[in-house]
Order: C-alpha cells, then structure tokens, then sequence
C-alpha cells in the first residue's frame, strides 16, 4: 500500500486508537487501494477534544503574542511548502485532482493562506479603547479566542478547504480538531507531520478520522465552542439544527448551482478559455463553479458551440499526467449521481452538446466526458440541483434583466461570473446577482476577501478579516 497512517495526531502525540477499525482509500483513477488510516472510536474522539481543551486552558497558545503565534505559523507555513509536491500528489491519489491543480491549491496553497492570517494577526490589535457612547467612561474592547474548534472538512479541496478554516482559528488562539472526509484521509495527515515539524504546543492541533456519525459526535461534543464545516447543503442543514439547539456558534459552507452570465458583446475565444476555469475546475467538482451558463438568444448556438468546443478539448484521464485536465470523479457513488442527472437531463427532453458518456479510451476508473447540455430552461432539474461533476447547462435569454432573473432564481448563491468586454457592464451585472462572491470576466477565490453563500450556500464567511472574527469572541469592559 503507497500510504500507511496507522496512528491519529492527537496532543502532540502520534497515538494508537482504541479500536481496530481502518479506513481504506480508494484511488479513483485507478479503482485500487491507494492507502490506509486508522479509524477514530469515541473514546478517541473524546481523548482529541480534551487535547485541545487542555492546551486551551493552560495558555500554551491563547496565551502567546500574536507575533509569537505569527513566527509559528509562519513556521508551520514552511514545513507546509517542503512537503508541498508530495501533499498535491496525495491529494491527487486520493481524489482524482489533475495534479497540475492539486500541487498550486493543495500543495502551495494553504501555505500562502497560513502566511496571510500570520501577518494578519500581527497587525489587529487584541485590545482596543473607545470612549463609551455617553462620554464619561472608557470601554476596553478585547478580542479573545472563541475556544476549540471542530473543522469538518470535504473530499474536493481538503487541503485547502481545512486551511480556510485552520488558520484562522489558530491566529485567533483557538485550538482545532480536524475531521477529514474519509475519501480524503490521508493527506490531513501531512498537515500533522508539518505541524510537529513546525513545533505547534502539544494540543493545538489534533486530528480525528472517520465518516458522517465521527462529524456528527464531534459537532455535539460538548468540550467543542465552534463548529467550521464545509460540504453539502444536506449535512450542513443537519449540523446547523444541532448547534442552533446547543447554541454553539457555527460557519457553514456548502453547495451551489452558480451562473455564468454571457453578455451579447462578449469574445467568446475568451470566455470559453475563463470557463475551463470557472465552469468545470477539479473535474467539476468545486462548490462554486458556474455550472448555469446563461447565453443571449441572439447568440445561442455561437455559445453552445464554444462550450461544447470547450468541453470536448480539455484532455480527460489520468490525473498525475499533467497534460490532463479533466480527471476521474472521487468515487463510484460520485460517478453513478453524475451519470444519473444526466440521464435525467436526457429524459427531460435537452440536447447533449458534447460528452454525456463514459470516455472510450479509459477501461478504469470513475470517469466522464465533460457534458454540455443545450435546449433547456432554468426549471430543468439539470439546471436547479447541484451535480457537483463536468455537467453544464446553457440556456438562452432574451433581455439583460431575464438572465439576472434567472441566475438569482436559484436555491443556492455560492459563486457566479459575468462575460463581458465592457468592464463596467459586467460590474453593474456582477451587483445584481445574489451571491457571496461574483467574477468579472473570471472567478479566482482572494483569500483576503470573505468567501460563502447566501440562501442555501451558507452561513458566515471564511478568508480575509472576516474570517478571522468567526473565531473571535468579543469582551467590553468597562472602566472610569
Ligand atoms: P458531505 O456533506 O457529505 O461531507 C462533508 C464532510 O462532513 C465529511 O467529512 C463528512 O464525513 C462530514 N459529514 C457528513 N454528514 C455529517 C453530519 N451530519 N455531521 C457531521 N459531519 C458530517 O459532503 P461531500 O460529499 O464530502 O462534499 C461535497 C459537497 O461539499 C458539495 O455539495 C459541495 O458543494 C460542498 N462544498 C462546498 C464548499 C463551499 O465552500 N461552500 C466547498 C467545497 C465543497
């Protein structure tokens, strides 16, 4: 087996489980065990939240400047960028990431996001005074940790996507349990292998394995204050219900069906070149992609051909050829929901403009041809659910304010993108869309700025300064 992880990270310690389980990954490219990792009981579970408790508690972390934090983090950034190429090449034997991606967004990535919340602690102040409303007293507000936290993380971008939320909390002081998707176990591991390097205090980070019952108990724990999840809207709603009853504090990130609106000026050579980008990313499986691509019917059959064009270029196989650009999706069950809405995007009556099946020259793996589906409305179920694959739907409008209807008639509001020459068009469109984050002419995440949904996309944000203040608790005190 290529990986062995027989050990969960937990108060510093590498450390046997109490149980026997293991969780076995499957490579998606492959269809064959790729690497092992022990699975997490809850007496483990329970022996990782008090880890990070107790290194609450007894200051080790909270309890450190944010320069001394900053130098750490800055420290565990390093460690990160070492072992980058071989972090991108787990994540891309895990879930099927073209390794051209996996090594920028997993392997660098979550170095620059450590750095930026380093340097951002060290210029946000813990303490700040103001003069109170009435003017004769002194209000001192502090910024304190929101405690431990417990980030429950998906399979698409779990390097990343634990990062968001990681560094941040621990800018803040906060100490973390983790709990990766079992898809994508074992690169959290290399996180705790750069954290040891790095010399995080015992506790800071801790990292529990397992599937949706270990989220759950983790997300009711009681020694937990805040709960950071990314991943389906479904399990998002769930977890939302448990931390309302408990009062806890919770950011949700979670799905989307986002639009591409395609202005009646815009370079179509261009936009078909940005949407490989912002349409069908990591094999179409990132939350924010404009999988809705809305065409003006003056052009229609002009956008349909330079999105299937599009759809049948991007060389499809395997994932650690960086010539590829489409790779497998995660797992056969990801694969059998993908080809199911296509099947329905079939019966529904619309047309299959490229893709729609398996590719021939590949006799393994969870593939599909990148899909384009024409001659369909905004009601078509391929157009209201998230696919969460290489499917995309084009679909004609006649005036302006019919595309932004359309785009904003959604259940979701994740991402989006405006196609246009004319830069302030595209702005003036982009402030009409409700969503949490919206491109012109491209879609490219900022980790300075705040990521999330609206509607059924989320709750809170993540990235930039207010990503840190979903960690922050706030104390006034007032003084004469
Ligand atoms: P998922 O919701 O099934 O699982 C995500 C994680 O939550 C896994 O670690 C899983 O074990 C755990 N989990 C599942 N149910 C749980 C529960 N009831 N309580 C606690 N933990 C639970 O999602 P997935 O299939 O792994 O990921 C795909 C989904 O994630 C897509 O819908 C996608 O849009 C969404 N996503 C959203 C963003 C974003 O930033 N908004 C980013 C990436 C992915």
């Amino acid at each position: 087996m290529k990986y062995q992880r027989p050990q969960l990270f937990i108060g510093g310690k590498w450390q046997d489980s109490t149980g026997r389980s293991t969780i076995t990954v499957i490579s998606p490219t492959t269809e064959e065990p790729v690497g092992t990792a022990t699975d997490t009981t809850s007496e483990d579970l329970d022996r990782a939240v008090r880890a990070a408790r107790e290194a609450l508690a007894d200051a080790t972390w909270a309890a450190l400047s944010p320069d001394e934090r900053a130098a750490l983090l800055d420290r565990f950034a390093d460690s990160l960028e070492e072992r980058a190429q071989q972090t991108g090449s787990v994540v891309t034997d895990e879930n099927g990431m073209p390794s051209s991606l996996s090594v920028v967004a997993e392997g660098a990535g979550p170095a620059a996001t450590l750095r930026y919340y380093a340097n951002l602690i060290r210029r946000t102040p813990t303490e700040s005074e103001r003069v109170s409303a009435d003017g004769r007293s002194t209000t001192i507000v502090r910024r304190e940790p929101v405690g431990v936290v417990a980030a429950i993380i998906p399979w698409n971008f779990p390097q990343s996507l634990t990062m968001f939320k990681l560094a941040p909390a621990l800018a803040a002081g906060c100490t973390v349990v983790i709990k990766p998707a079992p898809e994508t176990v074992l690169d959290a591991f290399q996180l705790a292998d750069a954290a040891e390097e790095a010399g995080l205090p015992p506790g800071v980070l801790n990292i529990v394995t397992g599937g949706r019952e270990t989220g759950a108990e983790l997300v009711a724990h009681p020694g937990v204050d805040k709960v950071a999840f990314t991943g389906s809207t479904a399990a998002g709603r769930a977890i939302g219900e448990v931390c309302g009853r408990l009062l806890r504090p919770v950011t949700l990130e979670l799905g989307g069906k986002s639009a591409a609106i395609i202005l009646d000026d815009a370079d179509l050579t261009k936009v078909a070149r940005g949407l490989s980008w912002a349409s069908l990313l990591n094999n179409g499986q990132t939350c924010y992609l404009s999988s809705r691509i809305f065409a003006p019917r003056t052009r229609y059959r002009e956008v349909v051909e330079a999105v299937a064009d599009l759809a049948g270029s991007m060389p499809v196989g395997d994932p650690t050829d960086p010539a590829t650009r489409v790779g497998p999706l995660v797992s056969r069950a990801q694969r059998d929901r993908v080809e199911s809405y296509i099947a329905t995007g079939i019966r529904e009556g619309a047309t299959v403009a490229a893709g729609g099946t398996r590719p021939s020259h590949l006799d393994r793996g969870w593939f599909v041809e990148p899909t384009v589906f024409a001659d369909l409305d905004n009601d078509a179920t391929v157009s209201r659910e998230e696919i969460f694959g290489p499917v995309l739907a084009v679909i004609p409008y006649d005036a302006v304010d019919d595309a932004v209807t359309m785009a904003n008639d959604s259940d979701y509001g994740l991402g989006g993108t405006v196609w246009t020459t004319d830069p302030d068009r595209g702005l003036d469109l982009a402030r009409r869309v409700q969503t949490g984050s919206i491109g012109v002419n491209f879609f490219n995440l900022d980790i300075g700025a705040p990521f999330g949904g609206v509607k059924s996309s989320g709750l809170g944000r993540e990235l930039g300064p207010e990503g840190l203040d979903a960690y922050i608790a706030l104390k006034s005190i007032y003084t004469l």
